[in-house]
């Protein structure tokens, strides 16, 4: 079309002179189709997905997220979409003008195909340095060519004049080994258009591939060993090779895209890297997507993915990750309550949810100690060196249950260099429950049976307020047997609710009905026009009739409110009739006719006869009594 000008491009395109060609993801979608001729088949959705590199972000994207920049791409906002995915603060650089890319066999090809070469797409990709069809190492546009297009700011790849000579890529060598599979993985990406797999798909995937090459901790607070994985990967890529795609790895431990990659939920993370720790785990991002899902069987567990710690400080595990075994159950308040069940004998249990990683590192509550704790327990509770605080310290439990655990397993009392002679009864009672003589229970199982026999007809709860101290002991200490002897139910007394006899309320809402219509009429007071909604704010409970009728429920209520409702004419007269009256009573003058007409509302209902003959009639009257003519 032989535009020599950006701004009349940019105007004719995008309805603004002001645009930056852009070539990730273009913004004005919306205004740029509309500009184009009528014939073309470009829709927004078609340039998105053929044209841009959107679809290379999408795949790691939640719906939402996918639905926000899309709006930012079609409309003018192209540049938040930018910041929404977390590029303008990512080191890897987008192309740009003076980065276009183009693969020498491609263009050539194109020219022979089409008359003309184009940029292609997957050229332009991060990351991508050789042609995936090809295999050929691919080159940056000239500075020459740059200086043509800074005139235009459009850069046709027709350009490029002489494409240099094609390098293939040698296969042999690690790095273009690997920036072939990029290369070839990016253009599988882009040409997924259905395909968003989300964050949560690749979690779930990546903790499988690193549970199996044994990258999970067993016994550290983070899940995965971070260093360890470092390391290899390290090993796996060189630095130079990481360098020029700008992924270089950090020696932080936590600062860095690895880390990123594994932990942070918020933080949008480049494909590249994801490519690379894919290769690195040994798949290709196909092979990758296909891997059937690990573990989606199992409902979301409220303490996290097994296993779970082992909090045994006896035990040579002590903070690893081998308890296989977690029973969730509710605990009194209705939160989650989880117990873990140790090989080495060790039960624990936690209520509440985790919120972090360090929760699952602290137990609510020791159920049960386990024979390795007790054996270190023998060991330590005889040797004068270790103090009572070591003891504490080594068996994580608190002195004086450790007394408790010391005295129930026989161990001597007082031990040596302590002074305990035996824990107290209050202690005990606390960690394995009172116990209890037979007698005892026998007397309360006795008071409760003559409790309940002579008072024949009494309920539980009457027996707890009036013998609250054997409803309280039992309910403490044997409560099964009292729940297997308790008073039958006292009988509700039964009150019957009177069935609604719906027949006999129809006519008796009839009746009403007519009754107040009867009132409204003979009132002495200003007339009101007697209609279906006055009737109904008069009648008790009239907002409930009225949906009642609607349902046809009450037929007689219904004839009678249509019998009794005043036709308009009906209603002039008698506001006639009740105006006469307050001339005759109060006002003592003869009003002009028009007046009447006028106050008693009949201006428009001067052609019915009645209405007529009403107001001549009171007319009549009024004259007859000789009253002073109003003015
Ligand atoms: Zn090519
Ligand atoms: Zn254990």
């Amino acid at each position: 079309m032989k535009y020599t000008k950006k701004i009349a491009v940019a105007r004719d395109l995008f309805g603004e002179r002001f645009v930056v060609a852009t070539i990730a993801l273009p913004g004005r979608l919306a205004t740029l189709v509309s500009n184009l001729p009528p014939s073309q088949n470009y829709s927004v959705d078609k340039l998105i997905d053929d044209h841009s590199l959107f679809p290379l972000f999408r795949l790691f994207l939640f719906q939402d997220r996918i639905l926000s920049i899309k709006e930012d791409l079609i409309g003018k906002n192209g540049s938040i979409a930018y910041t929404r995915l977390g590029l303008t603060a990512c080191s890897i650089p987008l192309p740009g003008p003076e980065d276009l890319r183009f693969c020498p066999v491609c263009i050539t090809e194109d020219k022979n195909r089409w008359g003309e070469c184009y940029w292609h797409r997957v050229h332009q990709a991060p990351g991508v340095e050789v042609c995936p069809i090809h295999r050929v190492i691919l080159h940056k546009i000239s500075k020459n060519t740059l200086k043509v297009g800074f005139e235009t700011d459009f850069l046709a790849a027709e350009s490029i004049v002489d494409p240099p000579s094609p390098t293939i890529v040698d296969t042999t060598d690690f790095c273009q080994a690997a920036l072939l599979n990029i290369a070839i993985d990016m253009a599988w990406i882009l040409n997924q258009h259905d395909l968003s797999c989300d964050l949560d798909f690749f979690d779930q995937r990546y903790f499988m591939l690193l549970t199996d090459r044994g990258f999970v901790n067993r016994s550290s607070r983070r899940k995965f060993d971070i260093l360890a994985l470092m390391r290899q990967l390290k090993a796996y890529y060189p630095a130079h090779f990481l360098q020029m795609l700008s992924c270089e790895l950090t020696e932080h431990e936590t600062n860095n895209w690895l880390f990123r990659l594994l932990y942070r939920r918020d933080y949008t993370t480049h494909p590249l890297y994801h490519l690379l720790f894919i290769h690195f785990l040994g798949y290709s991002i196909e092979t990758f997507v296909g891997l059937s899902s690990p573990r989606n069987q199992i409902p979301p567990s409220p303490f996290g993915l097994g296993p779970w710690p082992c909090l045994n400080p006896a035990s040579p595990h002590y903070g690893q990750r081998v308890i296989q075994d977690c029973s969730i159950s509710s605990s009194t308040d209705d939160r989650p309550k989880g117990v873990f069940t140790c090989e080495c004998g060790f039960v624990y249990s936690r209520i509440k949810p985790d919120t972090c990683e360090d929760d699952s590192f602290k137990a609510d509550k020791v159920l049960a100690v386990g024979y390795v704790w007790e054996e270190t327990l023998r060991k330590l509770w005889g040797d004068p060196d270790i103090s009572q605080v070591d003891l504490a310290r080594r068996l994580g439990l608190h002195a004086h249950a450790i007394q408790c655990h010391a005295f129930r397993l026989g161990l001597s009392f007082p031990r040596p260099g302590g002074q305990v002679l035996q824990p107290s009864q209050k202690l005990q009672v606390h960690l394995y429950g009172e116990q209890i003589s037979d007698q005892e229970r026998e007397s309360y199982r006795l008071s409760w049976i003559s409790a309940i026999q002579e008072n024949p007809g009494i309920g539980t709860e009457a027996i707890h307020k009036k013998f609250p101290k054997i409803y309280k002991w039992l309910y403490r200490h044997d409560r099964a047997w009292q729940k297997e002897h308790r008073p039958p139910r006292p009988k509700l007394r039964q009150i019957r609710k009177p069935i609604l006899d719906w027949n006999e309320l129809d006519r008796r809402n009839a009746e009403v009905v007519t009754e107040i219509a009867l009132q409204m009429k003979k009132s002495k007071d200003l007339p009101e026009k007697i209609t279906r909604a006055a009737l109904l704010r008069r009648i008790e409970k009239g907002k409930s009739l009225k949906r009642y009728l609607a349902y046809g429920k009450f037929p007689l209520t219904a004839q009678a409110l249509d019998s009794v409702i005043e036709p308009p004419e009906e209603f002039v007269i008698r506001r006639i009739c009740w105006i006469r009256e307050r001339y005759l009573q109060e006002e003592h003058i003869l009003p002009k006719r028009e007046t009447l007409i006028k106050q008693t509302g009949a201006t428009n209902y001067m052609k019915s006869q009645r209405v007529r003959e009403a107001i001549d009639d009171a007319m009549l009257t009024l004259k007859a009594l000789d009253l002073p003519l109003s003015l």
